[in-house]
């Protein structure tokens, strides 16, 4: 079976042709600058092949049209018709409480992402496009939704209420959700493999650091908390997000400064998190090597995302009451020996501890724990387009 992936957002749109039994991925790419110009950059994992394309593409139409031009083109391409494409998996960010899995796209799951619009303003609506999108060039093939937020559909409710009215909740739908979840949901499983065991008896904390960061504590293969709520804005900072603040600064900012709410927003989304503080980027490398030459706001930017990194693994393990296991995941936590080592160097006291040679490797599925811990620290890649291409294939059942 060979199912077809996507992700897209506003101006661009990532793509992978995976057959899910072996994982074999055919080929996978970004279609990015829609609504501008266009350009395509299409990869053949089996050849090593690459290939760049300046195609027009005045929306996400035209670019699923080049997608597939490109994956049965005679000499690049790897199918031979789009008939072989027998699904297709979109990602869709924002599932609200309506849906706890994946689910096949018909007009009613189609009206009920668009009613989740609102708490997704920026993400599901590209999404949606996405989906209609490959509908008008691919009619008749099964679609499914992989939703962000379905696998923390388990948080139990005084994990996920705010304490504000709770009509705010009945009526407005405001609690916590959190995202990242089929990353969360993968390398948990990964790590009862790799442990060789059941995952049903397993308390395991997995850190996502990425540009966007989350940490998730899962008990018996459950969600139960995480740090991300109502948005992705909330919980660890992130490259250009905040993450939890004190509400009250918003309005303090927008007296001082003669903000607009929207200016304040922005501010919070885009020019915060190790950005903000360090004033030297958002790319966690950059951060680093200013950090290396001396710059003070870089090291204290490390400093902060690594300390509250290190409190919310605690905090996730006290939500479990244990811990088998933590996992590094994501750009950062798949890259930085330098990050996870400070991250949990104060959790010895936790029985957390790594092997310095063992951590000194990036991107590889390992398990880093020092010989003398209690708990398994495991390096584990992240694949969400493998659960995205799993969940279609047992969705739409061949
Ligand atoms: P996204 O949340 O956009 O999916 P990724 O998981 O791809 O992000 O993570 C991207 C981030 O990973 C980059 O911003 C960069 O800071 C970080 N990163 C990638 N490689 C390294 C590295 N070798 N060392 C430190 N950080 C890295």
């Amino acid at each position: 079976m060979k199912v077809l992936v996507i992700n897209a957002g506003s101006s661009s749109l990532k793509y992978q042709l995976m057959d899910p039994s072996t994982q074999e991925v055919l080929a996978k790419g970004l279609c990015e600058r829609i609504g501008i110009d266009g350009r395509l950059t299409h990869k053949v994992p089996a050849t090593n092949g690459k290939y760049e394309f300046e195609i027009p593409m005045p929306t996400h139409a035209e670019a699923i049209q080049a997608v597939l031009d490109a994956l049965t083109n005679a000499e690049h391409g790897v199918i031979k018709s789009m008939s072989e494409i027998d699904a297709v998996g979109h990602r869709v960010v924002h599932g609200g409480e309506k849906f706890a899995s994946s689910v096949l796209i018909d007009d009613s799951v189609m009206a009920a992402i668009e009613e989740c619009i609102p708490l997704a303003p920026l993400h599901n609506p590209a999404n949606i496009t996405g989906i209609r999108a490959c509908q008008k060039v691919m009619p008749g093939v099964p679609m499914v939704a992989v939703f962000d937020t379905a696998f923390h559909q388990t948080m139990p409710a005084r994990a996920f209420i705010y304490a504000i009215h709770y009509e705010y909740y009945e009526e407005n739908h405001v609690r916590r959700y959190g995202f990242h979840g089929t990353s969360h949901l993968y390398v948990s499983r990964r790590a009862a493999a790799i442990l060789g065991r059941p995952i049903e008896e397993l308390k395991i904390v997995t850190c996502h650091l990425g540009n966007g960061s989350s940490v998730c504590a899962i008990d018996g293969g459950k969600s139960i908390e995480t740090s991300m709520g109502f948005t992705p804005l909330d919980g660890l900072p992130m490259g250009t997000r905040c993450g939890s603040i004190d509400v009250s600064i918003i309005e303090y900012l927008m007296d001082t400064h003669h903000l607009t709410i929207e200016e304040v927003m922005n501010i919070l989304n885009k020019k915060s998190g190790v950005l903000g503080v360090s004033g030297v980027s958002s790319d966690f490398r950059d951060i680093e090597a200013a950090a290396a030459e001396g710059n003070q706001r870089a090291q204290l930017a490390l400093d902060m995302f690594c300390y509250k990194t290190t409190k919310r693994i605690a905090s996730a393990s006290a939500a479990m009451g244990g811990i088998d296991a933590v996992v590094f995941t994501a750009g950062v936590g798949e890259n930085s020996p330098e990050l996870r080592e400070q991250i949990v160097s104060s959790l010895g006291f936790m029985g957390i501890k790594i092997d310095p040679e063992k951590n000194n490797i990036k991107g590889e599925e390992r398990d880093i724990s020092a010989a003398d811990a209690t708990v398994h620290t495991l390096l584990i890649p992240t694949n969400e387009e493998l659960v995205i291409a799993q969940d279609t294939a047992a969705i739409v059942g061949k």
